[in-house]
C-alpha cells in the first residue's frame, strides 16, 4: 500500500504548525518547528501570496497529513461523505478519525498514527477479535479494537502503555485491564480535536 515515505517534520514546517506525526520526540526541543518555525525549501523564507485557493489548500494538506492519507484515498473518501447524509466536511472528519489506526493511536497504544499504521499493518490489531491489516479500515459503533497477545508483551507496546497519557475522546471506551478499545459512539465534531477548517477542505473540492 502507497504511503508518504519523505522527511515527516517537512510537512509540519509546511502547515507551519505542529501536526505531531512523531510521537514523543514532538514535545521536546529536538521538534523541527521549535529550531526551524518556517516551510522548508530554498524559497521557505520568502514573501507567500495569500489567496483563498492557498488557504483551502493548506487545510485539506493538513488534515491529509495528520491523519497520514494521500491525495487519491483522500478524495476518496471525501466523495463518500458528501454521498452520506449531514454535513459533507463532519462526514469526512467523523470518517478519518473512524479509521482504524487512527483509533489504535487514540486509543494510546500508538505513539504516533504512524507507529499505529506500523502496528496495524504488521498484524498486531484485532477487531472483535479477528486480525485487520488494513490501516484504513472503517470501525463502527460498538466495534472492540484490541491488541494481539504478541502487541502485549513487546517492549514499545508496553512503554507506550506505560507513559502515553492523551486524552481519549469521549466516543471511544478503553479498558486497561484488557487493553481493548470499544467504539462507545460515532465521533461528534466536537469531539475531535484536530486544528483543521473542513468548510475550506469542502469548498475547494467544490470548485
Ligand atoms: Fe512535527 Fe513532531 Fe517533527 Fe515537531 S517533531 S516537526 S511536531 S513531526
Amino acid at each position: 500500500m502507497a504511503r508518504y515515505t519523505g522527511a515527516v517534520c517537512r510537512l509540519c514546517r509546511r502547515e507551519r504548525m505542529k501536526l505531531f506525526l512523531k510521537g514523543a520526540k514532538c514535545d521536546t526541543m529536538k521538534c523541527q518547528i521549535e529550531r526551524h518555525p518556517y516551510p522548508p525549501g530554498l524559497h521557505g523564507r520568502g514573501r507567500v501570496r495569500d489567496s483563498e485557493y492557498l488557504f483551502q489548500l493548506r487545510e485539506k494538506q493538513k488534515a491529509r497529513r495528520i491523519y497520514g492519507v494521500l491525495e487519491k484515498q483522500f478524495r476518496n473518501l471525501y466523495a463518500e461523505a458528501a454521498r452520506q447524509k449531514g454535513i459533507t466536511g463532519e462526514n469526512l472528519l467523523r470518517m478519518l478519525e473512524q479509521r482504524l489506526d487512527n483509533v489504535v493511536f487514540r486509543a494510546n497504544f500508538g505513539a504516533s498514527r504512524n507507529q499505529a499504521r506500523q502496528f496495524v499493518r504488521h498484524g498486531h490489531v484485532t477487531v472483535n477479535g479477528k486480525k485487520v491489516t488494513i490501516p484504513s479500515y472503517q470501525l463502527r459503533k460498538g466495534d472492540v479494537v484490541g491488541l494481539s497477545a504478541k502487541a502485549k508483551s513487546m517492549i514499545v507496546v508496553r512503554h507506550n502503555l506505560d507513559t502515553i497519557d492523551r486524552a481519549v475522546p469521549m466516543w471511544l471506551e478503553v479498558s486497561a485491564a484488557d487493553h481493548t478499545a470499544t467504539v462507545r459512539d460515532l465521533p461528534l465534531r466536537e469531539q475531535i480535536d484536530v486544528p483543521v477548517r473542513e468548510q475550506l477542505i469542502v469548498e475547494l473540492y467544490s470548485k
